[in-house]
């Protein structure tokens, strides 16, 4: 079994020293059980970094065959490097595993990917146990997500980010989804084939700063929610249909009141209603117009990343 691990990296130079030592380490030892053939590659991703990280991932591949790098152009994202990564080895690998370059996944949960791969899994996912290291405010904002995700119909496996093993197979169906936008932790069930997971104790970042603020993390759910869904625009819709009723409730309780000589005081009433419909009006065109935007995106079909350079990954 040919093996590919890639991992995208974005200003990682504080990490990389460790980690390709230890993924050597990790390696080395699939290899000598057997598990994998002694080919089998560690593929780096530059995602446009602006410190010594393609340096770096150079160096290491000048000294052992068994990393490999490829370039971006620029900063594209996570997703867009990982999918860069996972491109460029899609016929050359029997399995491949993403994840991150900070270490925060637990590299001993490959053993467990391998085998469950072996029982036939084309899809493993790693499953972290807990989230006690977050703070109080991540668990609640990715509890948040995850449970609106559901409620609004995606299939999403519970705190599961993007350390996964993919069979080639799995690998050549995911590819086929060509959208821009792409959330790759929504779209991998929609693959289908038997799939499980793996749970693994999620480190804390093993050095340097995350590449994921808040300001970024909010517009990585915000893609992946309207990506995946079009349940807020009928939710809308939905909104819209209570709004009208109480409306025409109202007015008929005014015109009752009206005939009956008793018209209604208030200026309150008013302007609150006034106010109260711009802002939810706003709203509605604010969720509509995303969609329309992300039409508009798709239908351009840019790619979604360009490579500029291969470090052998053969
Ligand atoms: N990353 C990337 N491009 C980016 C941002 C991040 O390739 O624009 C990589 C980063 O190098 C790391 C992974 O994505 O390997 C996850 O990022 P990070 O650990 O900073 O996110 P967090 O774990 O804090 O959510
Ligand atoms: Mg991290």
């Amino acid at each position: 079994m040919k093996l590919y691990i890639v991992i995208p990296c974005y200003n990682e130079q504080e990490v990389l020293p460790e980690t390709s030592l230890r993924l050597k380490q990790k390696m080395t030892d699939l290899i000598s059980k057997q598990m994998i053939s002694d080919n089998s590659k560690v593929v780096f991703v530059d995602d446009g970094s602006k410190d010594q990280t393609w340096e770096m991932i150079a160096q290491l591949h000048d000294q052992d065959p068994m990393f490999s790098g490829v370039k971006l152009s620029c900063n594209k994202g996570h997703q867009n490097a990982l999918l860069a990564g996972l491109t460029s080895v899609a016929d050359l690998a029997d399995a491949v595993i993403s994840m991150d370059a900070d270490l925060q996944d637990d590299i001993n949960a490959i053993d467990g990917f391998i085998s469950k791969y072996k029982q036939g899994c084309d899809v493993v996912y790693g499953v972290r146990s807990s989230r006690e290291k977050d703070t109080f405010f991540k668990r609640f904002t990715a509890e948040g997500f995850y449970k609106l995700m559901s409620f609004l119909g995606v299939d999403i496996v519970f705190n599961h980010a993007d350390y996964r093993l993919l069979s080639s197979r799995a690998l050549q169906g995911l590819l086929e989804f060509k959208e821009v936008n792409l959330f790759l932790r929504g779209i991998v069930p929609m693959v289908g084939y038997k799939s499980d997971i793996v749970t693994y104790e999620r480190a804390e970042r093993f050095a340097g700063e995350s590449k994921y603020p808040l300001k970024k993390m909010m517009s990585f759910a915000f893609e992946g929610i309207t990506s995946l869904s079009i349940k807020p625009i009928r939710l809308i819709f939905s909104l819209g249909v209570g709004i009208f009723l109480i409306s025409i409730a109202a007015l008929i309780y005014s015109f009752v009141r009206y005939v009956s000589n008793n018209t209604v005081s208030g200026w309150t009433s008013l302007i609150m209603s006034i106010w109260l419909l711009s802002g939810i009006q706003l709203m509605a065109i604010g969720i509509i117009g995303e969609y329309i935007g992300k039409v508009y995106l798709e239908t351009k079909e840019r790619p979604k990343f360009i490579v500029e350079e291969f470090l052998n990954t053969k």
